[in-house]
């Protein structure tokens, strides 16, 4: 790899990295190994001062160019990460420990398809006119200003990408602040996007841990805090965006079901089980951690599964050949341990894993459980990690309800060769982004993002451009003005 692990400044304001020992020490271990890779510093109220000033500044020179202008920048920036995509995955395989194999197409190509997705539509986005007689309104889509952006840890680039690049092209800046468990990514996006010709201050990285995010979002300069973390944590952003009355987006958490229907066809199914439940090592806020299996196949289902899953490789994820990998925290990893112990105890049927790999790092055996009842805490609560909880149904009537009785509602996905079952089944599970024959997929051309307590908005896709820039109307009288008096 060609870039340094340990980046030139833990910040990156005003086109340029910055450094404040000040703040305290975050160590970037890796996970697969437990070392310590390099050390940042969480931002002091000093550098939140200086990246919102230089946002503040930067977003009204930005909003004055053409829409087609912005685009452009977007686009090369979009160029420029495609051409670098084996030096950011490594990099990014450094931050979250996730295997090279994975990140190589994940991670920044996703960023990337962001970045050109949105600067092609940005020459698009217009108001409209609106005849009233003689009389007319026009819209003006406006951006709405400085924007705040916090990531969580399992997407580093990708999540940079999909708030920054729809948040540009509407003419917003930004200040990122990435997770403090995987703060290196973020930086390398915003380098890029100065190389591709966005004027300083347009999108600027600080550190640090919820304090410094909640400087971030209680700021009066703020318009919009965009967040993808946990439930909890969504919780309290949302109520203090709020009382700034600022404009929100949440990606929060999920529990949701996959439900396999005795006519699937059984490796598409367990396919889809995989990469719902084992991608990222089950690190993904869209699993399908709840597969419900009809009870007809369910023993096919898991013998399928079982033999499937010999054929993970685990292992060093720079190795190209791994196919699975560390959790991305010894913490992270620790929380996990204690959900299994959870499912062994409340009475569910370890079918695989279940333990931590004797090596270094943090790592975890996919893990399957069957006989999971609804009650039990792995079927009600977000894991995040490899997990895999199978549940069985007998009519398809149970099956949706069982799978719609949970807080969250972020994914969904159904298996069946019967055509009209999947399209009547996802239309009543309530989620918001959702599967027929496939789990997981997320094009930028689709919207992403959850109902109930899974959040509130939507990246990616047209649908964005409405969460990151308002309307102004104006009417237009074309004859005198008629007072009572
Ligand atoms: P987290 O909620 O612990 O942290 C998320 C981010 O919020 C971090 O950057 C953290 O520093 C920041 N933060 C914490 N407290 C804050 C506060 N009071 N004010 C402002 N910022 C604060 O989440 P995590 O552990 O980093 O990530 C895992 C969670 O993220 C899971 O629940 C997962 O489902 C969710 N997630 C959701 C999506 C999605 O798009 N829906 C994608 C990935 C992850």
């Amino acid at each position: 790899m060609t870039y340094d692990i340990q980046p030139a400044g833990s910040h990156y304001i005003d086109g340029a990295y910055v450094e404040d020992t000040a703040g305290a020490e975050i160590p970037v271990i890796y996970a697969a190994t437990g070392a310590r890779i390099a050390t940042l510093h969480a931002a002091t109220p000093a550098i939140v001062e200086q990246a919102l000033a230089a946002a503040e500044r930067a977003q009204a020179e930005w909003a004055k160019l053409s829409p087609r202008e912005r685009g452009r920048v977007l686009t090369r920036a979009a160029a420029i990460m495609r051409e670098r995509n084996h030096d950011l995955s490594v990099l990014e395989t450094y931050d979250t420990g996730k295997p090279l194999q994975e990140t190589l197409v994940a991670d920044a190509t996703s960023g990337s398809d962001a970045l050109e997705y949105f600067g092609g539509l940005a020459a698009s986005l217009t108001g409209e006119h609106i005849p009233l007689g003689e009389d007319w309104v026009y819209t003006i889509r406006e951006p709405l200003g400085v924007c705040v952006g916090i990531g969580a840890w399992n997407y580093p680039t990708q999540i940079a990408c999909w708030k920054a690049a729809p948040a540009l092209a509407c003419g917003n800046a930004m200040v990122f602040k990435p997770s403090e468990t995987t703060p290196l990514c973020a930086l390398k996006v915003a380098e890029i996007l100065t190389e591709a010709g966005a004027p300083a201050g347009l999108f600027n990285v600080v550190q640090g841990m919820g304090e410094v995010g909640a400087a971030l979002v209680t700021d009066p300069r703020v318009a919009k805090v965009s967040l993808t973390g946990s439930m909890p944590t969504g919780r309290k952003v949302y109520a203090a965006a709020a009382d700034g009355m600022k404009h929100v987006t949440m990606e929060l958490g999920g529990k949701s079901p996959m439900l396999v229907f005795d006519d699937a066809d059984l490796d598409n199914a367990g396919g889809g089980a995989i990469l719902g439940n084992f991608y990222s090592s089950g690190q993904i806020c869209s699993n399908g951690t709840r597969v419900f299996v009809q009870k007809g196949i369910k023993e096919a289902f898991l013998a399928r599964l079982s033999e499937r899953l010999k054929g993970a490789v685990i292992g060093d994820p720079l190795d190209e050949a791994t196919s699975f990998g560390p959790m991305v925290s010894e913490r992270q990893m620790t929380l996990v341990q204690g959900f299994i112990e959870k499912g062994i105890a409340e009475g569910a049927r370890l079918v695989t894993g279940g333990k931590r790999l004797d090596r270094d790092g943090w790592y975890l055996e996919p893990t399957v459980f069957a006989d999971v009842t609804d009650d039990m805490t792995i079927a009600r609560e977000e894991i995040f990690g490899p997990v895999m909880s199978v549940l069985d149904f007998d009519t398809e009537e149970e099956a949706i309800a069982r799978a719609n009785a949970t807080e969250y509602g972020l994914s969904a996905g159904v298996f069946t060769s019967d055509l009209s079952r999947g399209h009547r089944v996802i239309g009543q599970l309530r989620a918001g982004s959702c599967f027929i024959n496939s789990y997981n997929d997320a094009p930028v051309e689709a919207p992403f993002g959850g109902v109930k307590m899974s959040g509130v908005g939507r990246e990616n896709s047209k649908a964005a451009i409405d969460h990151w820039s308002q309307m102004k109307s104006v009417y237009v009288r074309m004859g005198d003005v008629e007072a009572p008096f």
